[in-house]
């Protein structure tokens, strides 16, 4: 039971705890109304398993697997001292296995403590940093789980232990009463300790709202009030307001409350830096230093406003004062961050929304994009080829152009590259021989097809591609038909994601889905592989894996068509993959810092020796290709789509 000093700290402690909270919320509501809500038992099931059960942490197997031990080592005892704290007793038959398990969960925590610090300070991986607060929120978490074993130890040394149920305590107590005979002085020890274990707990408790520990809260809370558009879909502005002050987000205090609930639990882990393409190939940005920059200036300027929300001083603009150009243009949206963050930070909107505002709201963008937007906006395509041309390659292939009230089994939407441009039109005309010889009803849409609008949207231009998808979408309904199939992944994300917020809701394939499945269903027979390629390597497209999840297939197909060749897995695959270099808008743009990401990618597949690239994405096709020729290697390294190989070997 508590006495009246440990009350006194107890109070003090929820005293602190509760003004930090407060004042956390103040903060937040600093911020702009946002954040989508839905129906509270996926969000609860997702904390459970996303933040307690460390569903993302575990991802990286080492210090995700600790870190789940200490958060058990850490919470379970804490647990168990609001028990003993309330007089509270176990029953007798669970109180044994629940001692072990403490003592288990303890030094367990204890180790992992001693590997996070071996990381932190001696090891130092480039993404881990250190601050001051770090090895003292460290020695005090330490403190609190060893002052919780000498409590016990002194407690057993003059009682005795069970040796079954409480081994660490046991073998501390025998040593305890080996060194300490005097009785006396073990019960003073005991309630010695006692206090120092429950004041060091109720210290962290106190602490949390304005230390990194805050995370243990606020990532739970991230993941229980996660924005329900789903990963990687961006928010979509009314244009036509009139009442709006300005579109995107050019001051800090414009972002949602929820995007500011996302920079609040960032606990600088580095796992988004690690695997970053911008920042691995020496780009100025890097998404947790992002992600820290918006989080110290909402802290400031939230802290500066009144009780009202408004800022209290003229607030200035992010741009070149918080986040400079090269550090917004460097993104290649590949969502790896994203992915790979255990708080479920969308780093990609907080981009998106600056871009976006420079783009309407200033027309402030690099130049290269003016030739992008000028091609959309006239010809339907960011090559800037007349639009007219765009069925031109349907004639040879045989290909039925789908008129409006036209019907089809499949809405076969060819996207701008596999229309424009020359090597991608290969890949068309080899997707219409295997959905031909597989006997599917298909049709395109011809000239009424256009750009999606991806270059549009994820380099701010908002207006661009709102006229692009109300346009495509209309035209998409003016047709019957049972399903979209695309060989572009970028068209597959827009039409099948980004889309229903334009009243299109289709049923959206990509290319690989596609083939695989007729594979499987026997609808196409593939001949004897001629053993032409010994080694094939797939890249993953960022926005096939890590936007629509979709990694089985593209490699289910090539086992199929390539029995006798070896599969390959580049280091860096799957969700962890290395982007292109062409995403975010990234492919109508010189690349000028560092080194180019598509010739880092092409260098890692080379790693492993294939003679064979296999891509599933017009964008990565172009950037392999290009990077083989860069250094050297295009014959002896060949990229191809996947639907090339499947159609060479169609029998
Ligand atoms: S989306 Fe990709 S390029 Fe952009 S910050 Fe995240 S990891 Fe880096
Ligand atoms: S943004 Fe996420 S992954 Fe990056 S440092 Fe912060 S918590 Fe870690």
């Amino acid at each position: 039971m508590l006495d009246s000093f440990d009350m006194l700290i107890l109070a003090a402690a929820l005293a602190a705890f509760a003004t930090g909270f407060r004042r956390r919320v103040r903060l937040l509501s600093a911020g702009a109304p946002g954040g989508a809500m839905g129906s509270p038992w996926p969000r609860l099931w997702g904390m459970a398993r996303d933040a307690f059960l460390h569903g993302r942490v575990i991802r990286d197997r080492v210090p995700g697997f600790l870190h789940l031990m200490l958060f058990i080592g850490f919470v379970l005892p804490l647990c168990a001292v609001i028990l003993a704290a309330s007089g509270a007793r176990l029953p007798v038959f669970i109180a044994g296995p629940v001692s072990l398990m403490l003592d288990a969960a303890g030094i367990a925590a204890l180790c992992a403590i001693a590997w996070f610090a071996w990381r932190r300070y001696v090891s130092k991986p480039a993404h881990v940093d250190r601050k001051s607060e770090d090895w003292v929120l460290i020695a005090l978490v330490a403190g609190i789980i060893l002052s919780g074993y000498c409590v016990e130890g002194f407690r057993f040394a003059r009682t005795g232990a069970d040796p079954l149920w409480s081994p660490a305590g046991f073998v501390l107590g025998r040593a305890l009463a080996a060194i300490f005979q005097d009785s006396g002085f073990l019960s003073a020890a005991s309630a010695w300790t006692w206090k120092f274990h429950f004041a060091s707990a109720m210290l962290a408790l106190g602490l949390a709202p304005y230390t990194k520990l805050w995370h243990a809260a606020a990532v739970p809370l991230n993941v229980l009030l996660k924005d329900g558009r789903g990963p990687g879909v961006f928010t979509k502005p009314d244009l036509e307001d009139e009442n709006a002050e300005e579109f995107g987000v050019s001051r800090v205090l414009r972002y949602s409350w929820k995007d500011l609930l996302d920079l609040d639990s960032c606990m600088r882990c580095g796992r988004c830096e690690a695997g970053c393409p911008a920042h691995l190939t020496e780009k100025p940005l890097s998404p947790k230093k992002l992600v820290q920059s918006l989080r110290a200036e909402w802290l400031k300027k939230a802290a500066a406003a009144g009780e009202d929300g408004k800022p209290a001083e003229e607030d200035t603009d992010l741009i070149e004062t918080v986040v400079t150009r090269d550090v917004l243009w460097a993104c290649t949206n590949c969502r790896y961050c994203e992915e790979q963050c255990p708080a479920m930070i969308r780093h990609v909107d907080k981009i998106s929304e600056i871009r976006r505002n420079l783009v309407l709201m200033a027309s402030d963008f690099p130049k290269e994009l003016r030739d992008t937007f000028k091609n959309v906006e006239n010809n339907g395509n960011p090559w800037g080829v007349g639009f007219s041309a765009r069925a031109d390659w349907c004639g040879p292939a045989g290909v039925k152009v789908l008129e409006a009230g036209g019907e089809a089994d499949v809405l076969y939407w060819v996207g701008c590259a596999g229309s424009f441009d020359d090597r991608n039109k290969k890949i068309s005309a080899a997707m219409a021989r295997i959905l031909g010889a597989a006997g599917v009803s298909f049709g395109v849409m011809g000239t009424d097809e256009s750009c999606c609008g991806d270059p549009a949207r994820k380099t701010g231009n908002e207006y661009l591609f709102q006229m692009q998808a109300a346009q495509n979408v209309e035209n998409l309904k003016a047709r019957k038909f049972r399903l979209i199939m695309t060989q572009c992944p970028h068209c597959l994300n827009m039409l099948k994601r980004e889309y229903p917020q334009f009243g299109g809701d289709f049923e959206v394939v990509s290319h690989v889905e596609f083939l695989d499945r007729l594979i499987r269903e026997g609808k196409i027979r593939l001949g004897r592989f001629e053993e032409r390629f010994k080694r094939i390597c797939y890249h993953d497209s960022c926005f096939l894996g890590r936007y629509n999840g979709v990694y089985l297939e593209p490699r289910r197909l090539l086992g199929a068509a390539a029995p006798s060749a070896a599969m390959v897995e580049a280091d860096r695959s799957k969700s962890k993959s290395f982007c292109c270099g062409a995403g975010g808008g990234r492919m109508w743009l010189e690349e000028r810092i560092g080194k180019r990401i598509n010739l880092d990618r092409f260098d890692q597949i080379s790693a492993k020796n294939p003679d064979l690239v296999a891509t599933a994405c017009p964008y990565c096709l172009t950037m392999m290709q290009d990077a083989a020729k860069d250094r050297g290697k295009e014959e002896t390294v060949r990229t191809l789509d996947i639907a090339e190989i499947v159609a060479g070997l169609m029998q």
